[in-house]
C-alpha cells in the first residue's frame, strides 16, 4: 500500500480498484461501516457533489419541458404484475415490504413506470394534455446479487427518472434522441464524461421497452460502466395501466411513452474515476463542494482581509472555505489537494502588501498571481478553463478507446488490453444471443450493442457463427 500519513499516492493507472477504494475513504465521500450490504452512507463531500449534480440536470430537465413530481416509494404488487415483461425483469430484484395492505403486498420502487402510469391514466385524457413530461428525483431499491461496489453498483441508489407521454411514435423517438443530447451536454459536456450512446441489443432492452439506448462509459481500467439509459416503451406495457387520450378527431388513441435515467450516485462514480489522478480527487469546479480553499498565514491585519475575500467571493457564489485549523500548512494543502478543491489560495502579509494572492491550481499543480481587487472575475475564469482541460483530457483518454476487430483473436486482443472493440455481428435481434453468449463466457465482455446516434454499416461475417453480419456491434468487459 503506498500510501504515507498526509499524502495519497496510489497509481490510479496501475491500480485502480486499490485507488477506488482508498480515495472514496480518505476523501470522505462515502463510508462503509453501516453494515448492511450493499447499502451506502454518503458523506458531506460527497452529497454536496450529488446535490450539484442534480441541480445541473434538473434545470435542463426544466429547460425541455419536464416538470418534477415526487410518487411514494412503494409500489402495489399489482402494479408490477400489469405487465408481463416488466414483472419477469424486475421481480428477481424487488425488495419487497413484509406488511401487506389489503390482499396487495407493496414493494420498494426499483423503478417507477408502474407508479408514473397508475397516475397517466388518470391525467392523459385528450390530445391537449399531451406532451406529458413529468421527473423525479428519487432513490430506488434493487436487490442486486452481483458484487456490490459503492456508487458503482449499489442496492439503493440515487437518481431521476423522467417519464414522457407523446400523441405519437415520432415525438417519442425524437425524445430519446433528445435525452442522448442531454446526456450529452450534462453528463459530457459539464461534467466531463464521454461516453458512447448504445442501442442495446434485444436480449439486453429495458423490460418493457421497444428498445433502449444506454451511454457507456470507460473506466480508467478500462472496464465500461453504463451511465444514463433512456427506453422507448412498449404499446403494451402502456396498455397495461390503460393509458389513452382522445385525438383531434375524437379518437382513442394510446399515447407512446419514453423514460429517462440518469443516476446521479453512479454518474459520481465516473467523475470521480475520470478526472482523479494520483495524489486523489481532482473535481470538476462546476461541481467540486469548495471550489475555493484559503490557507492564512498569521500576520498583521490577516483574518480581517481573509474575511472580506471569502464575503466577496460567496457574493459571487464562489463556494470557499477558510481552513484556520491548527494544522501545519503543508497537512492543509495536501488533504484539500487529496478532496479535489481545485484552487487554493495562500494569504499573508505579503499578499496584501503587494495586492496579489498566488492561486494553486489542483489539476496542473501549478501556481498563479491574481489580483485581489479582482479575485471573483480571475476565479471564475480559472474556473471555466478549468473543467475544459479536465474534459479534454477525458476526451483524450476515451479518444483511443475503441479499436476496429475482424476475428475472435482481435477481439480478444483489444478486450484483453482495455479497448472497446468494434466489429460487424450477425445480429442485434434475438438469434445473435447465442453469439453475445459465447463472447461472454469466452471473452468475458459483453455486447454492448449498436450506436444509438449513427447508423454504422456493417461488413464480411460475424466472427462468431460465420453468418453473414447484419450490425457493427462494440463489446467491452463491463462493471
Ligand atoms: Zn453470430
Amino acid at each position: 500500500m503506498g500510501k504515507s500519513k498526509t499524502t495519497f499516492n496510489i497509481s490510479k493507472e496501475g491500480n485502480f480498484s486499490e485507488w477506488y477504494t482508498e480515495i472514496l475513504n480518505k476523501a470522505e465521500v462515502t463510508d462503509m461501516r453501516y453494515g448492511v450490504k450493499g447499502f451506502v452512507v454518503i458523506r458531506p463531500w460527497g452529497a454536496r457533489i450529488i446535490d450539484k449534480m442534480y441541480r445541473i440536470y434538473e434545470s435542463a430537465l426544466r429547460a425541455t419541458g419536464h416538470e418534477a413530481a415526487m410518487m411514494p416509494t412503494v409500489i402495489p404488487e399489482g402494479n408490477f404484475k400489469r405487465e408481463a415483461s416488466h414483472v419477469e425483469g424486475f421481480a428477481p430484484e424487488v425488495f419487497w415490504l413484509d406488511k401487506k395492505q389489503g390482499d396487495d403486498k407493496l414493494a420498494l420502487r426499483p423503478t417507477s413506470e408502474t407508479a408514473f402510469y397508475e397516475m397517466y391514466n388518470l391525467w392523459i385524457r385528450s390530445y391537449r394534455d399531451l406532451p406529458m413530461k413529468i421527473y423525479q428525483r428519487a432513490n430506488v431499491f434493487r436487490n442486486e446479487t452481483k458484487a456490490t461496489r459503492p456508487l458503482i453498483r449499489s442496492r439503493e441508489f440515487h437518481w431521476i427518472e423522467s417519464h414522457d407521454a407523446f400523441a405519437n411514435k415520432k415525438e417519442a423517438e425524437a425524445q430519446v434522441q433528445d435525452d442522448i443530447l442531454m446526456t450529452e451536454e450534462v453528463m459530457h459536456k459539464i461534467f466531463g464524461v464521454p461516453f458512447l450512446p448504445m442501442k442495446r441489443p434485444q436480449w439486453d432492452k429495458f423490460p418493457g421497452a421497444v428498445y433502449t439506448v444506454g451511454s457507456d462509459c470507460i473506466m480508467p481500467d478500462g472496464k465500461v460502466i453504463q451511465q444514463p439509459s433512456t427506453h422507448l416503451i412498449d404499446q403494451h406495457f402502456v396498455k397495461a395501466f390503460d393509458v389513452k387520450f382522445v385525438d383531434e378527431k375524437e379518437k382513442e388513441q394510446t399515447p407512446w411513452l419514453t423514460c429517462y435515467g440518469p443516476c446521479m450516485s453512479r454518474i459520481l462514480a465516473s467523475v470521480l474515476a475520470n478526472h482523479g489522478d494520483d495524489n486523489g480527487l481532482v473535481l470538476p469546479y462546476t461541481l467540486a463542494p469548495v471550489q475555493v480553499v484559503i490557507v492564512p498565514f498569521s500576520g498583521k491585519g490577516v483574518d480581517e482581509a481573509v474575511t472580506k475575500i471569502r464575503a466577496e467571493l460567496m457574493n459571487e457564489y464562489i463556494d470557499v472555505k477558510v481552513d484556520d485549523s491548527d494544522k501545519r500548512p503543508g497537512e492543509k494543502f495536501f488533504f484539500w489537494e487529496m478532496k479535489g478543491v481545485p484552487f487554493r489560495l495562500e494569504i499573508g502579509e505579503k499578499e496584501l502588501e503587494s495586492g496579489e494572492v498566488t492561486v494553486f491550481i489542483r489539476d496542473l499543480k501549478e501556481k498563479v498571481s491574481v489580483k485581489i481587487d479582482d479575485l471573483a472575475e480571475s476565479i471564475k475564469n480559472l474556473g471555466a478553463e478549468y473543467d475544459e482541460r479536465l474534459i479534454a483530457r477525458a476526451d483524450e483518454f476515451f479518444g483511443d478507446k475503441v479499436v476496429d476487430c475482424k476475428d475472435k483473436d482481435s477481439i480478444k486482443k483489444a478486450l484483453d488490453s482495455g479497448k472497446v472493440a468494434r466489429f460487424s455481428f450477425c445480429s442485434a435481434e434475438a438469434e445473435g444471443a447465442s453469439c453475445a453468449e459465447f463472447i461472454e463466457k469466452e471473452l468475458q465482455a459483453r455486447v454492448m450493442g449498436t450506436r444509438g446516434d449513427l447508423n454504422e454499416k456493417a461488413d464480411g461475417k460475424c466472427p462468431i457463427c460465420g453468418k453473414v453480419a447484419k450490425v457493427k456491434v462494440y463489446a467491452g468487459k463491463s462493471y
